[in-house]
């Protein structure tokens, strides 16, 4: 089957009308940023800020008819503002940030905890500790899925060791690609590596909703998020869009660093996501030939700050050529090495979040961790 053209496209989305007016939407020039990679389709539908509501049914409308085309196996569209009103997103978030969630959160029944990993910015070790901390899970016997939502910079392929391409099941869902035990869906698998990803904020909410809701995931009782670093805005809405039972904030001990951790913490406070603690990465450096402690980045900044603000802290690990190595050549050390002090801190740490999770959700209990 020829590739799906935005032509093809196009000439689908101008049989749309809207409810009130004559002309369709490509006529109305509503209609931008069409990018299609691999049979998946995503595009933007501007609108004036004020007509959310009414155009979410349209929304929904140009996705089943995109979908609908030969030759695409998904379709994600979203409604944005930015032309008309650069600064509108914002002012939306300033005004209401809890209920401005246009697109229901997607019905997962089978799905147990959404757990995002964050940290205030980029280098700190989120997608490592992402992806030990699944690790650790699966080895407590957890069905466990990862979702690198870091479409900037998503390095779950490497980091798992899994290359090729996702396939598509019944329903024109992608299968998830799995690699020891974990289920694992990133953008990484479905663009080129070198091609240089120019992401407008309402494209990434769009991906982001794809991974989620057009993926088999099956049974999961935990689904890690890895999130792309910082807390601006794109951060921000995709904390809306996912049904998170909580937030983990990875960061190292530096001061510049947990500046941007606590901005995390107010961030997913505002749109009312528990956030079950912090990680210090890169903590403390061991010596491999003497055994000597150096505290590089300083030390403890991020329990401190776990305590001034009232969150948990879930544990530290340190700087360790092992723990870069493994990760980099996709056999993280949870896995390679599940006998290590890090591994086995890494599954004290995924306790400490089960547990929070526990806390944080109340009778809606993730299954209980049982060390085997
Ligand atoms: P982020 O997701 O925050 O951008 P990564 O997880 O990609 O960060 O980590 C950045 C680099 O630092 C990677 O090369 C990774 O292997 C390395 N790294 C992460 N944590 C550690 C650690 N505790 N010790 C040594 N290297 C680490």
């Amino acid at each position: 089957m020829p590739p799906i053209s935005e032509e093809q496209i196009t000439e689908a989305l101008a049989g749309i009308k809207l409810p009130d007016s004559k002309g369709n939407l490509v006529d109305l020039k509503m209609i931008s940023g069409i990018v299609i990679r691999n049979g998946n389709v995503g595009f933007s539908i501007e609108i004036i800020p004020s007509r959310v509501e009414e155009m979410e049914p349209v929304r929904k409308t140009c996705e089943e008819v995109v979908r609908a085309l030969p030759g695409v196996l998904s379709a994600t569209a979203v409604l944005t503002a930015e032309h008309q009103a650069p600064k509108d997103s914002k002012t939306r978030h300033a005004a209401a940030p809890q209920n401005t969630n246009t697109q229901p959160a997607p019905d997962l029944p089978d799905v147990g905890a959404i757990v995002a990993v964050a940290s205030g910015k980029g280098g700190v070790g989120k997608s490592t500790i992402a992806v030990n901390l699944a690790l650790a899970f699966a080895a407590k016997g957890q069905r466990v899925g990862i979702m690198d939502a870091d479409v900037y910079g998503p390095s779950m392929p490497r980091m798992l060791g899994i290359t090729g391409q996702p396939q598509t099941a019944e329903g024109k869902k992608l299968r998830p690609m799995e690699n020891y035990g974990v289920k694992c869906m990133s953008m990484g698998f479905l663009v080129d590596e070198d091609t240089p990803m120019i992401w407008r904020g309402p494209m990434v909410q769009g991906a982001l909703e794809q991974m989620l809701r057009d993926v088999l995931w099956g049974k999961l009782d935990f689904l890690i998020v890895d999130m792309p670093p910082g807390t601006g805005d794109a951060q921000l809405t995709m904390a809306q869009k996912v049904p998170l039972a909580g937030a983990v904030i990875v960061s190292t001990p530096q001061d510049i660093a947990l500046l941007d951790a606590r901005k995390g913490v107010a961030m997913f406070q505002r749109v009312d996501v528990p956030v079950l603690g912090f990680i210090e990465n890169m903590s403390y450096f061991l010596c491999p030939k003497c055994g000597d402690r150096s505290e590089i980045f300083s030390h403890g900044g991020a329990r401190d700050w776990a305590t001034k603000l009232n969150v948990e802290f879930l544990g530290e690990l340190p700087l360790d050529i092992e723990i870069r190595e493994t990760s980099d050549q996709g056999k993280p050390i949870v896995m390679s090495n599940p006998d290590s002090a890090h591994s086995q801190a890494f599954g004290a740490i995924a306790e400490r979040i089960s547990d929070q999770i526990s806390k944080a959700t109340g009778d809606l209990l993730p299954p209980k961790i049982v060390t085997l």
